[in-house]
């Protein structure tokens, strides 16, 4: 097939009934063969490959990338012959995915024969789909429950402000994403396609068709919620197995002669408290970034981890309706357009990059915290994106220096002994030529921050929050404006800068007048602000090498966001599926 790009330029139409492409087939049809030159009647197939919109000029403009089929492959080279070296007219790449290996016939019937996967969340639920797969009967051992019961639990904080530790945004069937907005886009370099395979096998697990052409993909939390069980149900059905309320709580590890091999996993049923041990010398740990507590039986095990640089900051709200005016201008409103989304980032005076982080067009604000006494924001909506308020994180970039020190604050995130022998850990590294960051220090940072915000919030689950004409005249809020805030169980209104560090709130109260210009009205003074964001990508890195297991014990895989190889639902699940070829070629070689 050939692979037309920008071939058609034209004004979109608002008939619903013609959705998913605005266009009808045989317009398209046309102006792909006016680009190639050929018959229409000659294209025996069409598929929209992408649409995106062009909104500046006075029409709404559609631009498409099509895959054409001719009638056969003879006449297809020929035709790319004469256009070469067109740019926009290509072969169409080959995106199905191919199995790098098989498991042999009767695997999986020794003991601790089979490979583990911890954590089933994007990553995870990819490496056990490509795993079953491929024949190798993966265990999946998750900590939280299956998605339906564990969206109880997750509304019984934001409804009753009633915390579950081991079942809520963080934790449980689908991972961090599955009450999100399902952003599907990524900027990973992808030269395999493998976010087509997990586009794909959403698709076949009930996600609307549209994910797989429109520029910026989204589900919306219910209809993941289906995705997700479907795709547990298929890999039950190759032979794989899911085990729920079951956490990974230490490793079993043989020496090697530069470091270890893992030879099992201590597993806690959580329904019991009952502890088993799981034979297996192949792991993959998908924990996302908010596991602290594998974290840290990780850094005891001796498994390499480096700190690394994340953000911290706010969740900032606007009417989506001021968002969708400065950036569709006339075009604000049109139904194929939906509600508009942006990014921005900013370069304050003190060093600190200030960006717009996990944007949520017409969503809500939640609570997304893991642990009790804390408080963090993230963001989510529905497929329809029709809530009132545009929200997305603004957020400040920090390095390991930022981290805490002294020995009370790792006190108060770790407890009094762990937290002292950590501390001295960490001052110990401090000293070094050159000097280290403790791998554990980020969580320190973060634990300080949420629990501040508990506090400040009034020790209740409620966020603390503030107008942004206020935060920009520093003084605390008292009332609301027009923009109410959508956040659950509630809001207090307080003054931010009790909350975060000053450089945090130096770079924002810079950064927002600056971002009101490239949108206008984002600075309005009405809008809101929450915090804490601290959950925008993990504290720590657990290197691996070129075959992703980890650089000092062998058999386990580190993948996905909690070990820094992923940064949302899309590239988890593509880090996933390469972590899982890795470990079959492993297995089988
Ligand atoms: P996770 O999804 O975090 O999954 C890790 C899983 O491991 C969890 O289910 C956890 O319970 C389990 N686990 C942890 N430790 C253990 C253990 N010891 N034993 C057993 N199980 C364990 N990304 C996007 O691309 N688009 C979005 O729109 C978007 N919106 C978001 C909205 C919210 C509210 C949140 C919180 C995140 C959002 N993200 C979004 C980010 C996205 O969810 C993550 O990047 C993605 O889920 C990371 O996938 P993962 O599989 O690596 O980790």
């Amino acid at each position: 097939p050939v692979e037309v790009r920008r071939a058609a330029d034209a004004p979109a139409e608002t008939d619903e009934d013609r959705l998913p492409t605005p266009h009808p087939e045989a317009a398209l049809r046309q102006l792909a063969a006016q680009a190639l030159g050929i018959d229409g009647a000659d294209i025996t197939t069409l598929t929209v490959f992408k649409r995106s919109f062009d909104a500046r000029k006075a029409d709404l403009l559609a631009v498409y990338i099509v895959d054409v089929a001719l009638a056969d492959a003879t006449a297809e080279c020929a035709l790319l012959q004469k256009h070469t070296p067109n740019p926009h007219i290509l072969p169409t790449p080959d995106m199905a995915w191919h199995a790098p290996s098989q498991a042999p016939e009767g695997f999986g019937a020794a003991e601790g024969e089979r490979p583990v996967v911890v954590g089933f969340g994007p990553c995870g639920m990819f490496a056990a789909l490509a795993l079953a797969q491929m024949g190798f009967k993966p265990i999946v051992l998750e900590r939280g429950k299956p998605v339906r019961e564990r969206t109880k639990d997750t509304w019984g904080l934001w409804r009753k402000k009633v915390l579950n530790p081991e079942s809520n945004v963080q934790f449980g069937e689908g991972g961090a994403g599955t009450f999100s907005d399902g952003k599907l886009y990524s900027q990973i370099k992808d030269p395999r396609h493998l976010g087509r395979k997990v586009m794909d096998e959403f698709v076949k697990a009930g996600a609307p068709a549209d994910i797989l052409f429109a520029a910026h993909p989204h589900i919306g939390t219910f209809k993941l919620v289906k995705v997700v069980e479907n795709i547990r149900e298929q890999i039950i059905a190759l032979g794989g197995e899911i085990r729920f309320e079951h956490r990974v709580s230490d490793l079993l590890l043989s020496p090697t002669t530069d470091g270890h091999q893992l030879t099992g996993l201590q597993v806690q049923d959580l329904r019991t408290g009952q502890i088993q041990t799981l034979q297996t010398r192949h792991a993959v740990l998908a924990l996302g970034h908010s596991s602290r507590d594998t974290f840290v039986m990780l850094h005891r095990r001796g498994v390499a981890i480096q700190a690394k640089a994340f953000s911290i900051g706010v969740r900032i709200e606007h009417p989506q309706s001021v968002i969708d005016q400065a950036r569709w201008g006339r075009h604000a409103g049109h139904p194929l357009l939906g509600a508009a989304d942006y990014k921005l980032v900013h370069h304050a005076q003190n060093g600190r990059a200030v960006y717009s982080f996990c944007m949520c067009p017409g969503g809500t604000v939640v609570a997304a915290t893991s642990e009790a006494g804390r408080v963090v924001t993230n963001g989510m909506s529905q497929y329809s994106r029709n809530e009132r308020n545009a929200n997305a994180g603004m957020v400040v970039a920090i390095d390991p220096p930022d981290y805490p020190l002294d020995t009370a604050n790792w006190q108060a995130a770790f407890g009094d002994e762990e937290g002292t022998a950590l501390a001295q850990e960490a001052q110990t590294l401090s000293r070094q030529q050159p000097p280290a960051a403790h791998p554990l220090a980020g969580i320190v940072l973060q634990r300080q921050l949420e629990t501040r915000a508990f506090e400040v919030g009034g020790g209740n689950y409620e966020a603390p929050g503030q107008l942004v004409g206020d935060f920009l005249a520093k003084r605390p809020s008292t009332t609301w404006g027009s923009v109410q805030p959508s956040y659950k169980p509630g809001v207090k209104l307080v003054d931010l800068a009790d909350v975060l560090p000053d450089y945090a709130v130096a770079a924002m109260r810079e950064a927002l007048p600056v971002f009101g210009r490239k949108i206008k009205g984002y600075d309005m003074a009405d809008a809101v602000l929450t915090g804490v964001e601290t959950r925008t990508s993990s504290p720590l890195r657990i290197p691996r090498g070129e075959d992703h297991q980890s650089t000092n014990t062998l058999g386990l895989y580190p993948a996905g966001e909690g070990a820094s190889y992923a940064g949302g639902i899309l590239s988890a699940g593509v880090d996933g599926i390469k972590v899982a070829e890795s470990l079959a070629r492993n297995i089988t070689s």
